[in-house]
């Protein structure tokens, strides 16, 4: 027996023979782990609602050596994105965190500042506001990830891109400027660029109050969303239903 005790985050959870769950927790301890949950379509009482996608928990789950799959002993919930008003975009955009999570976390490698930042993101989440967190938290997922590129230089030429036009192609890497700009290119709009230099700079909380409906900076969703899709090797399932919305 190896018992340990970390907060989490839930990100999946799969049936697994009759009763049992596969579930995926991101820990601050050891970041991405997968461990069984016995017994936890059966028993509701022993689990709850802990296993809900994105709830914050304090997991207890024994790791033996040289098992992939941990055993999940108790999950106690901490705070559940569920308490609030579970409309279908905050639950898409719940659902789109923890597909990010999922796909971007390595198996057992720890990162408190991704940790922080879903934690963060999560409050947010938790009042009206949707385009915001989301936008925030996959800027900071493609910085923390080591993915972003830089925004104020042309990616081919070198050049300055304050003040002029930036274009992005859905193949190729960075902003690049008029003149370098591909054949299909996209642009980023001056204001997109702005409000992400903007929340490299400051907390998710700084925006709580911004109104900030669906068309503003969905340029630059889009080009993040390309960009973690070109790293990972295939779609975001949650990216399509978020566009849909
Ligand atoms: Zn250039």
């Amino acid at each position: 027996m190896a018992l340990k005790e970390s907060e989490a985050i839930v990100l999946r959870t799969y049936p697994l023979r009759e009763s049992d769950l596969l579930v995926t927790l991101f820990t601050r301890l050891e970041g991405k782990v997968k461990g069984v949950a016995r017994a936890a379509k059966k028993s509701k009482r022993r689990f709850g609602g802990a296993l809900e996608p994105m709830t914050y928990v304090r997991a207890v789950y024994d790791d033996r050596e040289r098992q992939e799959l941990v055993r999940l002993d108790s999950c106690e919930v901490i705070e559940s994105p569920m308490a609030g008003e579970v409309t279908y975009a905050r639950a898409t955009a719940l659902a789109h965190m923890a597909e990010l999570l999922d796909q971007l976390m390595p198996d057992r490698e720890a990162s408190d500042a991704v940790f922080r930042l879903t934690l963060a993101v999560l409050v947010e989440l938790r009042g009206r506001a949707l385009w915001m967190p989301v936008t925030y938290f996959e800027l900071w997922m493609t910085r923390l990830m080591g993915f972003l590129p830089e925004f104020t230089e042309c990616a081919v030429c070198g050049r300055a891109l304050d003040g002029t036009r930036a274009y992005w192609h859905a193949l190729a890497d960075g902003l690049v400027c008029a003149d370098d700009k591909r054949i299909a290119s996209s642009e980023m709009s001056p204001e997109s660029r702005k409000l992400a230099a903007q929340m490299l700079r400051s907390r998710v909380s700084d925006f709580a109050e911004f109104d900030w409906p669906k068309v503003l900076a969905a340029d630059l969703r889009k080009f993040l969303i390309q960009i973690l899709e070109r790293h990972i090797e295939k779609k975001l399932v949650t990216a399509g239903m978020l566009d849909k919305i």
